[in-house]
């Protein structure tokens, strides 16, 4: 195991060019990136390219939400800057809740009840020219909306976008967002927003049609939202008019909760009863302002129960806030354990201050991310509610913090955030038999070489049922497999150092491997080919030489890790652990020779992925 300092990392750089010379020649580029690296917008070290740019844009939004018919009306207006050296000759917006759309394309049956018309736009101006949305300039494919221009958008120029539109939130068929619990909201993916045109694939333009999550664009949002007077609402970004909207008695509590570790109860059953919460009895506009922030998503509710403590992470102090309805099983302990979840992430892996100002926990159903916000259900018991907590939180910094493309790479974010939220719930759960990554080795060994097991570089959105395995099982396994070969530390200083020269922009899984690459200052490509690229798999064998010689055989291809362990003829024990860099520059077998003769021997799979575990056990 490597264990690097800063140091040491600096005086590894002059490495930089020999390992950069290797890098691009071992992995498959496709066209996409060649073209990325060619134009320099991506760069071999890892970091951003000198030609880098992403465009940006600022919204304004004015929206109501009606409880009882569960509608939702808005109107934005959109300032849209092309960073981009091209000429757009068309923009495209995202209208993600067009997956509630009669006769759209989705990856599951929602049933009847929450299918509506889609998006309803009655009003479309562009650079002050009003659009006929039936016109030949408008297309619609599924959530997908295109609008032709009329006069092309230059490079470094900005458009003006205005917009109304309606939908109805779902009752029933939650899908990350909708009503929980009688009359509680979750709103995201909510608002039409312009889609992401990178240096990749220019407009990226695939519609949201279930499985696969989000791809946006940082972007400034001031968001004014009304609601009737029994309302609260949390966002995801930092509410501006709380002094017009709260009475000092709600107002002092959030300060004490801003300010200290300790768990504050800033609503409580008995504060609704009391009408201790809101100055007026009207409905009102609450106020939200975030910038250069991929997403804005909001929760209402008039019933929920509100905790909140804060932690310093880095040189800012986060605002936690749990809300939860009275009678969940686990949420109580939300806001405690969302604090342990940002200080272990802080202070102990991957030793990333946390990104945002706050984040609030919502008590809906599954679990959801969203920048700086949480959605989850309540957990089945405690060491569910420690992973889905930090899973979810964990989601801030990846695919948030540093902007994922998590329609096409998954992996990108869901496999990071499976593989280091284990080690918060090793650390936190009561149960002394946990072993953080069994579950998830023993899912592997079942679906590894089977039709679930294909290469990770394949867009997340070709994956279909085997989703889940792509974008969680797989990559966190292969990532545990490269932490023991370079160690924890090593891995925790790659993750901060992608995170520093990524945070607020676009990176590709490329712009991940070679900054480990740098990083660890070798061409991990023997390790990135078959674990990513290839229809490779983990899969180690024993092979008896003689009664004091073992072979080892790589059958799948993929560099794992041996844990072999050896009961000899006069029964003591002994267990062999080798990482999995013993297995580079092709090398397809190990011969371990002992001094005495073996009885039996085991080739770990609860430590270990394997494929086929059946061959890793011999006994004389
Ligand atoms: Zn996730």
């Amino acid at each position: 195991m490597y264990k690097r300092s800063f140091l040491v990392l600096q005086l590894l750089f002059l490495l930089v060019v020999f390992v950069n010379s290797q890098n691009t020649q071992s992995l498959i580029l496709t066209k996409e990136f060649k073209n990325a690296f060619a134009k320099q917008t991506r760069n071999i070290s890892g970091k951003p390219g000198n030609n880098y740019w992403q465009n940006m844009a600022s919204y304004n939004i004015v929206a109501e939400l009606f409880p009882q018919s569960r509608t939702l009306i808005g109107k934005q207006s959109i300032n849209y800057i092309n960073n981009s050296p091209d000429s757009l000759d068309r923009l495209v917006f995202n209208l993600y809740q067009d997956i509630f759309k009669k006769g759209t394309a989705r990856d599951w049956d929602i049933g009847s009840t929450d299918l509506h018309d889609g998006v309803l736009i009655w009003n479309l101006i562009i650079d002050g020219i009003p659009i006929d949305l039936n016109s030949g300039l408008v297309q619609r494919n599924a959530s997908i909306l295109m609008v032709n221009l009329m006069n092309k958008l230059a490079p470094n120029k900005s458009i003006k976008i205005e917009m109304e539109w309606k939908f109805q939130l779902p009752a029933k068929r939650t899908i990350r967002m909708g009503t929980y619990h009688d009359s509680n909201f979750m709103v995201a993916y909510w608002f039409p927003r312009v889609a992401v045109y990178d240096d990749i694939v220019g407009w990226n333009t695939t519609p949201y049609v279930g499985n696969c999550e989000f791809y946006n664009d940082f972007s400034d949002f001031e968001v004014r939202i009304t609601l009737p007077s029994d309302y609260l609402v949390w966002s995801t970004a930092p509410l501006y008019n709380s002094k017009e909207i709260f009475q000092n008695y709600v107002l002092e509590k959030i300060d004490k909760a801003s300010k200290n570790n300790e768990v504050v109860s800033i609503i409580s059953q008995e504060d609704y009863a009391k009408e201790l919460i809101f100055k007026t009895n009207e409905k009102r506009e609450w106020i939200f302002k975030m910038k250069n922030v991929v997403d804005f998503a909001f929760a209402a509710s008039s019933s929920y129960l509100w905790d909140a403590t804060s932690i310093q992470s880095g040189k800012n102090r986060v605002l936690i806030n749990a809300v939860y309805k009275s009678d969940s099983k686990d949420f109580k302990q939300v806001a405690e354990i969302s604090r342990n979840t940002i200080d272990f992430f802080t202070n102990t892996t991957p030793k990333i201050p946390f990104p945002f100002p706050q984040i609030t926990i919502f008590n809906g159903r599954g679990g959801m991310e969203y920048p700086g916000m949480v959605n989850d259900g309540d957990g089945e018991n405690l060491n569910g509610t420690l992973y889905v907590t930090s899973h979810e939180i964990g989601h801030s910094y990846f695919p948030f913090n540093t902007g994922l493309n998590e329609q096409r790479y998954a992996w990108m974010d869901e496999g990071l955030i499976t593989y280091f939220p284990r080690k918060f719930v090793d650390k936190y759960s009561l149960d002394s038999n946990y072993l953080p990554y069994a579950d998830l080795i023993q899912t592997y060994n079942r679906l590894a070489c089977s039709f679930a097991e294909i290469p990770l570089m394949l867009p997340s959105f070709y994956t279909g049922s085997t989703y889940r395995f792509q974008a969680y099982t797989k990559p966190a396994i292969a990532l545990l497999e490269l932490e023991k070969y370079i160690g924890v530390d090593t891995f925790n200083i790659a993750l901060q150092e992608f995170t520093n020269r990524w945070a607020g922009k676009h990176p590709i899984p490329f712009d991940f491997f070679f900054t480990f690459n740098q990083v660890v200052a070798e061409d991990l490509s023997w390790f990135w080919k078959p674990w990513f690229f290839e229809m490779t798999y983990a899969d180690l064998a024993l092979k008896i030489e003689t009664p004091q010689i073992v072979k080892i055989i790589n059958k799948g291809g993929n560099p794992v890790a041996i844990y072999l362990e050896i009961i000899f003829e006069d029964d003591t024990k002994e267990t062999r652990k080798i990482d999995a860099s013993i297995w580079k520059n092709n090398k397809q077998d190990v011969v371990f020779q002992f001094y005495k003769p073996f009885k039996s021997l085991k080739l770990n799979t609860t430590e270990t992925p394997d494929a086929f575990p059946e061959d890793n056990i011999w006994v004389k």
